[in-house]
């Protein structure tokens, strides 16, 4: 059974009190007002993690992510946070794969293909997303292009691991801009997605996978978005950042 999932990426906003104000919201409204079968995360910058962890305390719905890790067990990489580390302080998922990332750091497939492993290994679940950017979808290659980012990240998992794994589309050119793919483009990709994961893995372990959209999702948009029949969910950026808009998305199926 695919997971409803509502995931926010805080991304490097947030300062200390900001941080605790909003998770403590978010967990109070999602006790109350989230639908019981849908999973509330939140991806918090790495240094409030701690205290939103202890804050989220046994919230039953409410987990919470971070946004990256490292590809290596633990050594001499200065300013770098291992997946153990992680761990050690409770932490659920791990995005991976943002577009952020890949275009202001530079992380390729192969490295994230890393990341994924070690997510996996630390018994954290990935949330790991895929997504063309403009020019790749004005030539009509997001299929392709998604496809080379589920291959060489993803593929070499085995069954048991890839069911483990949360997948996010994010059109690029979505992110942040105001600008959201139509209900259909977004449904259109996610089936691909889904048969991608049919002929590597077999129909039932694809239907295990969520698959969550995500690029300027709102109140507003997200119940038509989430209506498509492979869309188990979202990653919201800027609308998380807002406790009652992101509730209001967490009950938009
Ligand atoms: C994101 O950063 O993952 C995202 C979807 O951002 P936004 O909702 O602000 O477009």
């Amino acid at each position: 059974m695919r997971k409803k999932v509502v995931a926010g990426n805080w991304k490097m906003n947030t300062l200390k009190d900001d941080a605790l104000k909003l998770a403590s919201e978010v967990v109070n409204m999602a006790k109350d007002e989230t639908p019981a079968d849908v999973t509330v995360i939140m991806g918090v910058p790495f240094v409030h993690i701690g205290s939103v962890k202890a804050l989220v305390g046994g919230a039953s719905n409410v987990f919470v992510a971070a946004q990256n890790c490292h590809t290596e067990e633990s050594g001499a990489y200065t300013g770098e946070t291992s997946a153990a580390m992680l761990k050690s302080y409770g932490v659920d998922y791990v995005i991976l794969g943002h577009s952020e990332r890949r275009e202001y750091f530079k992380e390729t497939n192969a490295e994230l293909a890393k990341k994924v492993d070690i997510v996996l290994k630390h018994e954290m679940l990935p949330i790991f997303c895929v997504g063309e950017v403009l020019e790749e979808r004005e030539a009509g290659k997001q299929k392709e292009v998604v496809g080379q980012q589920l291959e060489e990240s993803l593929f070499h998992l085995s069954e048991e691991e890839i069911k483990k794994v949360v997948i996010a589309y994010e059109p690029v050119w979505a992110i942040g801009t105001g600008k959201t793919a139509s209900s259909a483009q977004a449904q259109e990709m996610h089936a691909d997605i889904r048969a991608m994961l049919v002929s590597k893995y077999g129909s039932d372990v694809a239907n295990e996978i969520s698959i969550l959209y995500g690029g300027s999702c709102k109140p507003s948009n997200a119940n038509e978005i989430f209506g498509g029949a492979d869309v188990d969910g979202g990653l919201i950026g800027g609308a998380s950042l807002a406790s009652r808009d992101f509730i209001d998305i967490t009950k938009s199926y």
